[in-house]
């Protein structure tokens, strides 16, 4: 089946519940910071010696932000993520950094039309299940601990967005499987997101994001 490219997501409060639920207002939350090879469709790495992906990024990257004051943090193993938007938990998968959580959402007006939203290397809560339903902005767990791992990366949020009738059966995916299918069954997180975000395309490299502080020390 072929997505007609003129289908569109609707907006996520994402970035707003991610605020209120980390009571980042109370240092002046303003927009996320995103390094080359954090975003979608990326051949960039933002991590080690910025070698290049042998496949694009089938998602973003979501871990820096800057406050009012033009201070920069970013997010750590303390930071609780909220869902995209209300749908039901159809899938839960391993990581390198921890586990992936994949819900499955409906087009409004577009009939059966799904899409599927993936929350990798968190620790998911632990009353949910499969099959569950949530809400948008509901709690779906914390963010793995990359410090316990051997990778160069640091703790942060991978969020992939893919028409589901475009992917093999939910039940039967892994991360190995994603990073071979067709980067058209992707859409680009960004493009959901309220809020404002700015790129660093001329980003010396990653070791600029050693700048940033965690959000829950400061
Ligand atoms: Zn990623």
């Amino acid at each position: 089946m072929k997505v007609d490219s003129v289908e569109i997501l609707p907006v996520s409060g994402f970035t707003s519940h991610l605020a209120k639920i980390n009571q980042l207002d109370r240092i002046g939350f303003e927009r996320f910071v995103f390094f080359p090879g954090m975003t979608c469709f990326s051949f960039e790495s933002w991590w080690g010696k910025n070698t290049a992906r042998k496949t694009s990024h089938e998602g973003l990257d979501i871990c820096f932000f800057t406050n009012t004051r033009k201070e920069q943090f970013r997010l750590d193993e303390t930071t609780r993520i909220p869902i995209l938007y209300e749908g039901r938990i159809v899938h839960e998968m391993e990581d390198f950094l921890g586990r992936t959580l994949v819900v499955r959402h409906v087009v409004g007006g577009a009939g059966d039309m799904t899409f599927l939203s993936f929350y990798a290397h968190i620790i998911p809560d632990r009353q949910l299940r499969t099959g569950d339903v949530v809400k948008e902005g509901e709690v779906l767990g914390i963010i793995a601990d990359a410090a316990k791992t051997n990778s160069a990366l640091i703790s942060h949020l991978h969020i992939s967005l893919a028409w589901e009738c475009m992917l093999p059966p939910v039940s039967g995916l892994t991360w190995n499987v994603l990073n071979r299918v067709a980067r058209s069954v992707f859409i680009d997180p960004l493009t959901v997101l309220s809020g404002s975000h700015v790129i660093l395309e001329n980003a010396p490299d990653h070791r600029a994001s050693i700048d940033f502080i965690k959000f829950s020390e400061a």
